[in-house]
Order: C-alpha cells, then sequence, then structure tokens
C-alpha cells in the first residue's frame, strides 16, 4: 500500500459515514490580530461570502455579527471568542479547478479578543484551534499585540497563514509586513499572494503559484454574482510574479525533501505539488504562507478562505491531543476518531438570553447524541445534555449529534468550568487545560445597597467560572470583596457585565497593583495548634519545608510524610491551611507565587486532634517557614511600545527613565520612532495623559503585562510599612 491510499483508508476509519463533512474537510481555526489590525472586519466578510450573512456590517456601523455584546458595540473591540460555523466552497475558476481540486468545508471559526486585557481569552481558544490566520495591519506591520498572540500560537503550535490586511490604506506596504514577520517573529513567511498595486489603487492580487491575476470589481459585490475576475497577471507585474515564484520554490526546497529533489534534478515544479508541499511544512509550523487584501474594500476575502483550506490543517493534520488519568497522571493519547470513545473540552462558557448558559467545547474523540449522559472529570458528577447546538451568525442551529473535530455548543449542564472535560464515563481523563498569566490589577468592590451583597458575590462567582483571569475574593482582614484582572479595561468591563447581566450596581475603590510575594531560599518551619485546657482540646501540629519554585510554577504543595505522623484523613486539612495562607500572604499580604511547599512531618493526639487544628497548624508552619526563606515582593512589569515623531523622542526617553523603565530598543519605521521600554505597572498610572502632554498629542502606546519582577527596597519599605498599618496586621 503506498502512503497515500494508507492514509485514506485510515481516514476512512475515522469519519462516521452520518457525517455531512468528514474530518478531512473541517478546520477549526481562529482569526488572531492586534487590535484594530482588522480582525472583526475580516471574519464579517468571511460570514458574508459564506452565505451566513446578506447584508455586510461595518465595523464602524456597530453591527457585525461576532461581536455580540453591547459593550463590545459601544467600544468596537472583539471581547469574548464566540464559534461560528461556516461553510465554504472553493470557487472553481477556469484556470484555477486544477490547484482547488475540494468541495465544500466546514470552517469553524473561534472568535479571539485582541485586546492585551483578554490574552486569557486568547490562550483558551488557541488550545482548541487547529490553525489560526494571522491578520497584521499593512500600515503597522507588526505590532506589540502581534507579538503576544504569535508567541502564544508558538506556545500551543498553532499552525499558522498571515493575512496582511488594509493593503488599501495610505502606508501600506506588503515587503516591509513581510519582512517584519520574519525579522521580529522569526517566522518562516513566503508571499503566495502578491498585491496588485497598493494604497487606493489596490486592485487584487496576484496568485503566485498559478501565476493569474485575481481582481475584484467595484461595487456591492454578492454571493453569485461577480466576485472576482481571473486574469493574465498585468505585463509590468509579470517578473516579479516569476521572481516570487522562483523564490517561494527555493523556499519550500530548503525544508522539504520532495520539492528539493524536483529542483535539483532540473523538473518542474507542478502547482499542486508545490502546494501539498506548503501544506505539510505550514502544518508542522515550519512555514507561514502570507497573503494579502483589503477586508474593508472586499479584496481578497475569498482567497483567504481558499488558502485556510489549502493550507491549515484539519482534525486529522494535527497530533493526538493529550491527557492525564486521573490518579495514575499517566498521559493518555486521545486520537481524532469517530469509533473513539468521547472526550471534549469545554473552551468557553456563555450566557445567551436566549438559550441560558451555552458551553462552548471541542470534540476530540467521538460522538455525542442530544440526550446523551456526559460525565465531568474534574467534578466527577454525570449529566444529560439536553440541546446540542451550533451558532451561524447570530443564530443557532440545533443540531442532534455531533462529532470528533466539531466545535459546538452544549446547554443544559449546571456545574461546569471552562476548562473541564468532558468526555465518556468509561474513559475517564482531563485534558490538559490551558496556563493563564496572573492577575496585575485589582480593586475593592462592594454592592451600592447592602440587600445587593449576596447577588454581587453571585455574579461575580459566575464571572469567574467563565474567565480564569479574572479572580475574586475577600480580603480576610478588612472583609473587603476584592476583584483581579489583566488591566484596568478587563475589571471595568466586569463591573460593567455586573450591572447588565446580574443587576447590581457596585462602588468601586481605587485600581491597586497586584504585588506578589516570594521565597529566594529554602527553609524548615513548625507549626502547633494545641489547647489543652479542660474539657475536649485541640491538637494540630505539621512540619513543612519550603523552597523557591521556577517562575510561573505558581504554588506546588506536597505530602512527604510517610509513616503516619499526620494521619492520612487530616493531610487535606493542612493543604487548605497551607494554600490559604499563601492566599493571603505572609510578609507583606500579597498572595504567595512560585514557591515548592512539603509536608515533612507532624504529630497528632488520639482524642484532641481535628480538621480545624490541622488546618491551623499548617498555616503557622507555612508562615513560619516562609519568614526565614528570605522572603522578597514582586510587582508586575509592563513592555510598553512608544510610538512618537522623532523630536519628541528625548523627552519620552527621560520620562521613561523617571518611570524606573528599561529602554530595549529604539527603532525608526515609516517615518516614527518605535521606543520599546520595560516600565513597572505602578509607575504606569497616569502615562496616557503625560506622554499626550509631551508630545503634543501626536505619540501614542500600547502596552501589555510581561512578567514579575522584585520591587526595589524603597517600595518594599514602603509595602511593608503600609502592611503593618493595616487592620488586624499580623507581626
Ligand atoms: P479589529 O479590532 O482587529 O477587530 O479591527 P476591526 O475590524 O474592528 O477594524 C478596525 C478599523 O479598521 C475599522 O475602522 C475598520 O473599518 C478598519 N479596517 C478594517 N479592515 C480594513 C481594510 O482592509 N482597509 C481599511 N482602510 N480599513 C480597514
Amino acid at each position: 500500500m503506498t502512503e497515500a491510499t494508507l492514509e485514506e483508508s485510515r481516514n476512512a476509519n475515522v469519519n462516521s459515514p452520518d457525517r455531512r463533512h468528514t474530518m478531512e474537510h473541517t478546520r477549526n481555526i481562529g482569526i488572531v490580530a492586534h487590535i484594530d489590525a482588522g480582525k472583526t472586519t475580516t471574519t464579517e466578510r468571511i460570514l458574508f461570502y459564506t452565505g451566513l450573512i446578506h447584508k455586510i456590517g461595518d465595523v464602524d456601523d456597530g453591527n457585525t455579527v461576532t461581536d455580540w455584546m453591547e459593550q463590545e458595540r459601544e467600544r468596537g473591540i472583539t471581547i469574548t471568542s464566540a464559534a461560528v460555523t461556516c461553510y465554504w466552497t472553493q470557487k472553481k475558476e477556469e484556470g484555477l479547478e486544477k490547484l482547488f481540486p475540494t468541495v465544500g468545508h466546514r470552517i469553524n471559526i473561534i472568535d479571539t479578543p485582541g485586546h492585551v486585557d483578554f490574552t486569557a481569552e486568547v490562550e483558551r481558544s488557541m488550545c482548541v484551534l487547529d490553525g489560526a490566520v494571522m491578520v497584521f495591519c499593512g500600515v503597522a506591520g507588526v505590532q506589540p499585540q502581534s507579538e503576544t498572540v504569535w508567541r502564544q500560537a508558538t506556545k500551543y503550535e498553532v499552525p499558522r497563514i498571515a493575512f496582511i490586511n488594509k493593503m488599501d490604506r495610505t502606508g501600506a506596504n506588503y515587503q516591509n509586513a513581510i519582512e517584519d514577520m520574519r525579522e521580529k517573529l522569526n517566522a518562516y513567511a513566503w508571499p503566495v499572494f502578491l498585491p496588485i498595486g497598493a494604497e487606493d489603487v489596490f486592485e487584487g492580487v496576484i496568485d503566485v503559484i498559478s501565476q493569474k491575476a485575481i481582481t475584484w470589481g467595484a461595487g456591492e459585490v454578492v454571493r453569485e454574482g461577480l466576485q472576482y475576475e481571473v486574469t493574465e497577471i498585468p505585463e509590468g507585474l509579470r517578473e516579479s510574479a516569476q521572481t516570487a515564484l522562483s523564490e517561494l520554490i527555493d523556499a519550500v526546497a530548503n525544508k522539504d525533501d520532495e520539492i528539493a529533489e524536483l529542483v535539483i534534478e532540473d523538473k518542474e515544479v507542478e502547482g499542486q505539488a508545490l502546494k501539498s508541499a506548503i501544506r505539510r511544512l505550514t502544518c508542522r509550523n515550519e512555514f507561514v504562507p502570507v497573503l494579502c487584501g483589503s477586508a474593508f474594500k472586499k479584496k481578497g476575502v475569498q482567497t483567504l478562505m481558499d488558502a485556510i483550506v489549502d493550507y491549515l490543517p484539519s482534525p486529522l493534520d494535527i497530533p493526538a491531543a493529550e491527557g492525564t488519568e486521573p490518579g495514575t497522571e499517566e498521559v493518555v493519547k486521545i486520537e481524532s476518531d469517530d469509533s473513539g470513545k468521547f472526550c471534549s473540552l469545554a473552551f468557553k462558557l456563555w450566557t445567551d438570553v436566549y438559550a441560558g448558559k451555552l458551553v462552548f467545547f471541542r470534540v476530540y474523540s467521538g460522538q455525542l447524541r442530544k440526550g446523551e449522559m456526559i460525565y465531568n472529570a474534574r467534578t466527577r458528577r454525570r449529566e444529560r445534555v439536553s440541546r446540542l447546538m451550533i451558532i451561524q451568525g447570530s443564530e443557532r442551529k440545533e443540531v442532534d449529534r455531533v462529532f470528533a473535530g466539531d466545535i459546538a455548543a452544549l446547554v443544559g449542564l449546571r456545574n461546569i468550568a471552562t476548562g473541564d472535560t468532558l468526555c465518556d464515563e468509561s474513559f475517564e481523563v482531563t485534558l490538559f487545560p490551558p496556563t493563564f498569566p496572573e492577575p496585575v490589577i485589582s480593586m475593592a468592590v462592594e454592592p451600592k445597597t447592602k440587600a445587593d451583597r449576596e447577588k454581587l458575590g453571585e455574579g461575580l462567582q459566575r464571572l469567574s467560572e467563565e474567565d480564569p483571569t479574572f479572580r475574586c475574593f475577600t480580603n480576610e482582614e478588612t472583609s473587603q470583596l476584592i476583584i483581579a484582572g489583566m488591566g484596568e479595561l478587563h475589571l471595568e468591563i466586569i463591573i460593567d457585565r455586573l450591572k447588565r447581566e446580574f443587576k447590581v450596581d457596585a462602588n468601586t475603590g481605587a485600581p491597586q497593583i497586584a504585588y506578589r510575594e516570594t521565597i529566594t531560599a529554602a527553609a524548615e518551619g513548625e507549626g502547633k495548634y494545641i489547647k489543652q485546657s479542660g474539657g475536649r482540646g485541640q491538637y494540630g501540629h505539621a512540619c513543612v519545608t519550603v523552597a523557591p519554585n521556577a517562575k510561573g510554577q505558581g504554588v506546588e504543595v506536597l505530602n512527604k510524610i510517610v509513616g503516619g505522623a499526620i494521619p492520612k484523613e487530616y493531610i487535606p486539612a493542612v493543604v487548605d491551611g497551607i494554600k490559604e495562607a499563601c492566599k493571603s500572604g505572609v510578609y507583606a499580604g500579597y498572595q504567595v507565587i512560585d514557591c515548592k511547599i512539603e509536608i515533612v512531618d507532624g504529630s497528632f493526639h488520639e482524642v484532641d486532634s481535628n480538621e480545624m487544628a490541622f488546618k491551623m497548624a499548617g498555616i503557622f508552619a507555612l508562615k513560619d517557614a516562609f519568614k526565614k526563606a528570605k522572603p522578597i515582593i514582586l510587582e508586575p512589569i509592563m513592555k510598553v511600545e512608544v510610538t512618537t515623531p522623532d523630536e519628541y523622542q528625548g523627552d519620552l526617553l527621560g520620562d521613561v527613565n523617571r518611570r524606573r523603565g528599561t529602554i530595549i530598543g529604539i527603532d525608526a519605521k515609516g517615518g516614527q520612532t518605535i521606543l520599546n521600554a520595560h516600565i513597572p505597572l505602578k509607575e504606569m498610572f497616569g502615562y496616557a495623559t503625560a506622554i499626550r502632554s509631551l508630545s503634543k498629542g501626536r505619540a501614542s502606546y500600547s502596552m501589555e503585562p510581561l512578567t514579575f519582577q522584585q520591587v526595589p527596597s524603597s517600595i518594599l519599605t514602603a509595602l511593608l510599612e503600609e502592611a503593618g498599618k493595616r487592620p488586624g496586621a499580623r507581626t
């Protein structure tokens, strides 16, 4: 059997005969971009050309389909990731049909947010995508947030194609954008389409592989009408199109043996062979095909759809998902296969006005029918799925069954959180959940009226189930409710949602920096909670060791007791105590991170020991050890990019220095100076006003969380003093 037929027979087995689109004809993609690069407009156009919406809405009118939430409309940005299903049949144009043989694909688009405050949403969607379209602005090229989302895509090994949008705008430069991708993103990026003209004379694209010109006529484009014209390449562009093709072949030959062989033997490289090789390399994350267009002017959208089908992987082209078996922690591979046991990941909760609580999920293997029971690996509970649906634009279409590789929404589950694995009870497995960054900002909230306190708590609880980077907790010392998130805008939107969805008005305090505590040395500690005067006493005693953990590893608590110095039934109480102490902080009242704690010894009393006493012993032991382990306080550091006309560079640099910033690089681009700096978040309050006055309103900036770093001693002293002043502060 040849490799190709082997592949076919494998695929024949994994697809149930009942499905409309096979897995080979399914794409799960995300459209990912820096805010304002044109992601919403591009998605909107795709939905139009796939027949999901009949009138093209412009973002500026605030009537797009994927931006459901009202705030998004008001702010003009995309916050939540909604999965939309659409269908695309590649156009069989004369001269192209040989190159585009497949017909009818199901494309699930997972909308990802462009604002940095919502990186959790991006991360969460990344883990269920098989491929991504990275949208860049043809004028700005690779912007700082594009770098962030690119890194996230790299982390989850998501194959990518690049769409250089806004080719119609003044200053658009395709070649610069590609160079930018190579330089800043280290991408092996090669154009498979070239622009015909730019700025206000951007007319269409050249398909490098088929060496044809594709142009769009002016005026409203309707689905069945003239969409684009395929013609010969205009005279003046033939040479550059030919050069682009030879460069593309060389670039592919560099990485792909089949094409390399043809090149070495001086044989012709057929379009289809080249495409297949590009697809192979793209799916392996070794190549990034680059396309261009103007979503706004409706040029280059159909070619983008074709490229999604041609180059991005189907669920069968990606490595099997991995999970662990509870108890053994053994790694299990979950192959995309309809006949396998059901296994899926809930990646998004959504409260829908009509359907109630929707759970968006990605099926990795098996099938699920409406009315069946599924098992939640986290809660260890079975629940019935009352309805299944796919979302098509603003419509919800009920379906009876979903298959491996599908993305859909289900209704009817009560106890569920983002990141839960939903599976067949006989196939208990936990899929690797995505990792989320630590919140950097917090604020106190209280209900405007006392009666609303319960409703406020409920609302916050619900919102934190939906969004893992949003946290809420009670400050034990002040009894204040605290919310924490990825930026001021993130928290503002939470408050807004409380008002709209939960009808609670809340007052908020000033935003505070979310400092963290950690340790720099190993130490031992002991905690005793013993009361034995009269009546039934209390007896808990635990010994722990603490050691620094690698950055980003969080707090790990391990039980190392052998031989029952603390009876097994009390270990969870000790762990709880330790975790509670870590949450409320030891050194200056900030959450502890990146610390490894082992419970190593202790003792118990036959009569007086109980859970509460051991919990207290855990708290005391952790505090004792932590204070001996050279604790430090960490502050969030932001990555800041400032774009300014040259003449303000000096003043802005001076200002960065005053803000304890470190300059990372100064570049010139398109007549502007770009300053890259790392600046503590604490020093960034009021930056928008400062930068405006320093540059007469001509400079702009963007920032995103980068890391946590030890605070200098002046700030440490202030924080410790403040901690000492807090009511109930402990020595
Ligand atoms: P998002 O933030 O990435 O979702 O970007 P949007 O789709 O909301 O677009 C941001 C702004 O850029 C809007 O004003 C759009 O009308 C505009 N825009 C989007 N695509 C293009 C394009 O291809 N050309 C031009 N000139 N403007 C565009």
